[in-house]
Formats: structure tokens, C-alpha cells, sequence
């Protein structure tokens, strides 16, 4: 199995940087997070106000190769609109890179209130519609498992639904494993479900009060989790976990600290699912 490794891990350091210590821990591909925010949340902060012409560019000199993107948005400020659930930069990204990725991340969409199914069944043919366009530009288009969020309505969340949903509309998965974790859904029993839907995996471990845990870190039965994937439609798993410990936060740590967790987790990486 290749490896990625997702550059919003590490939003809060300049993104030179990121691309710096990804590089210098060993890895050779990278998910690339865009940049997004709304009201309170955002991703990728480090790209943000930085031109897209330039991002590519310190991409291509740090000579890691884009495996997939990462779109990142996914809220529906008005139920009634898909307007800015791709990300606006997404065009721009993928007329300057050089090179397709192999496939895209989106997440499912999500909107403030409390809407019944019959809001989903109205919304989700537009939500497809502003999908289409990207399928001329990867192998697979996946739509990543979202939990719950307080005073939103999140379809999709069980791996049932999100099974039916993407096998009627050619879709993949994105399985992340903090997400299901959080949502007290089992991983292992949610691959089972999702077998033959997974092309795409956000790999990380969760302990009750931390997501995004470090590979080995916290507890879930990762390979358990990564015999169950099946190689013949996936073969790249992205990290998509922090490099804090239980005690001490990566924001606080030094260059050099998170360089030497970084090479920790490429080896437990390369443990975990192998490496060719
Ligand atoms: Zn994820």
C-alpha cells in the first residue's frame, strides 16, 4: 500500500514548512487540504492568502507528488442551495497543477437546522450536479463519512445510507476512522458494510477525548481495520492524524520534535499497511 500524508495535519505551521517536514520524514505523497472556512471553522489555514500559483510551486520544488485533493468545504449555508459546497478555489487548483490527482476527498454535505429526508432527497441531485464536472479529472470522486454536528443536518452517516447513496451515483468512499470512531460506529463492522465502496481512507487512531490520534496511539484495532480493505480498488491510504502525544500538544512542540514524531508515524505507517 502507498502512503500519503494530509498537509492540513499541520495547518498551524507555515506551509513551506509542512511540505518541508513531510518531505524530510520520508513520505512521497501528499493529500492537499485547500484552504476553507465558515463562521467558525476552517481547514488549511496555513494556505490561507497564499495565491494558488504559489502553492503549486512550493509543491513542485518540495518534490512531493499530489495524490489527491482534499476540497474541504461541504456546508450548505442555505438548505435550499448547493452554491459553495465545492470549494471556490477547487477550478483553479486543478487548471495549475500539471497533473490530475488520482481522486478527490469531498465531504458530505452539511446545513445549519433540522431538515427531514425529504430535504435530502430535493437537495442531493444538485449536490451530484456540482459533483459531475470532477469526474473527468481523477480515477474516483469520494464523499468522505461525516459525524454529527450540533444544530446541523448531516446526511449520510450511517455506512448503510453512505453505502447505497455512492454505489447508486458511481461515487467512492473517503472512510475516515476518527469520524465513524467518534459516532461510536466500529470500524471494522463499517468496512464490511462499505466493502467495495472504500477507494479512499483518512487514517487515524481516537482515544474518547482526542480525534485524529496518532497511528498506535490510541485505540482502535487499525489492522483489524486495514485487513479489511480491499487492494484492488484501493492503494493508498492517507494519514490524516496528529502528531501530538497524550500530553504534549504539536503546537508546542519544535521543529525537530515534530520531525522526529513525523518519522515515527511513517514507520508506523509503513508497519501497519506495508509499502511498495
Ligand atoms: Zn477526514
Amino acid at each position: 500500500m502507498r502512503i500519503s500524508f494530509a498537509t492540513a495535519n499541520f495547518y498551524f505551521l507555515p506551509f513551506d514548512e509542512t511540505l518541508e517536514i513531510i518531505a524530510e520524514a520520508g513520505f512521497q505523497n501528499i493529500e492537499l487540504d485547500l484552504f476553507w472556512e465558515w463562521n467558525y471553522w476552517a481547514m488549511a489555514q496555513h494556505l490561507r492568502d497564499i495565491p494558488i500559483s504559489n502553492v503549486i510551486q512550493s509543491v513542485h520544488r518540495s518534490g512531493l507528488k499530489i495524490t489527491s485533493i482534499h476540497d474541504g468545504g461541504g456546508v450548505l449555508s442555505d438548505h435550499t442551495s448547493v452554491a459553495g459546497y465545492v470549494n471556490p478555489q477547487l477550478d483553479e487548483y486543478l487548471d495549475l497543477l500539471g497533473y490530475a490527482p488520482e481522486y478527490m476527498v469531498f465531504h458530505t454535505p452539511h446545513t445549519p437546522g433540522s431538515w427531514d429526508a425529504d430535504w435530502w432527497d430535493n437537495i442531493s441531485g444538485d449536490i451530484l450536479r456540482a459533483l459531475e464536472p470532477y469526474r473527468a479529472f481523477c480515477s474516483y470522486l469520494t464523499l468522505e463519512n461525516m459525524p454529527h454536528f450540533d444544530g446541523f443536518t448531516v446526511p449520510l452517516t450511517t455506512p448503510e445510507e453512505l453505502r447505497a447513496f455512492v454505489n447508486h451515483n458511481r461515487l467512492g468512499v473517503n472512510f475516515d476512522t476518527t469520524h465513524y470512531a467518534h459516532m461510536g460506529v466500529d470500524i471494522k463492522g463499517a468496512a464490511c458494510i462499505l466493502d467495495g465502496t472504500i477507494h479512499s481512507v483518512h487514517l487515524s487512531d481516537y482515544a474518547p477525548d482526542r480525534a485524529h490520534v496518532f497511528v498506535g496511539e490510541g485505540e482502535l484495532d487499525l489492522a483489524g481495520f486495514v485487513s479489511l480493505l480491499d487492494p484492488t480498488i484501493l492503494d493508498i491510504v492517507t494519514l490524516e492524524c496528529s502528531v501530538s502525544t497524550a500530553d504534549r500538544s504539536d503546537m508546542q512542540m519544535s521543529h525537530d520534535e515534530i520531525l522526529s514524531r513525523m518519522k515515527q508515524l511513517r514507520a508506523k505507517a509503513v508497519s501497519l499497511l506495508g509499502e511498495r
